[in-house]
């Protein structure tokens, strides 16, 4: 049985997501349709999981970011986004 996935995040964060995915995907497409898909949109409808994990570690990136370097919070939000 399927599970369901959740985003707990923001819709900014759910953005930045999809853009890396589609900037890495590796999907096997034929007239239109995935045949088989990549690493990254597998975890999207399978695993709860990595998607929190990558939720926090975004988030903790910036912090940290801002802690070791002493940048202002919307200079680091910024650098991660990219
Ligand atoms: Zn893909």
């Amino acid at each position: 049985m399927a599970r369901r996935i959740i985003w707990n995040g923001t819709t900014e964060e759910a953005l930045a997501l999809l853009h890396a995915l589609r900037a890495h995907c590796e999907c096997q497409v034929e007239d239109g349709r995935t045949i088989v898909p990549c690493g990254g949109h597998a975890m999207l409808v399978s695993d709860q999981r990595a998607i929190d994990g990558l939720l926090f570690m975004r988030r903790l990136a910036a912090r940290l970011l801002t802690e070791e370097f002493d940048l202002t919070a919307s200079r680091v939000t910024e650098s991660v986004r990219v």
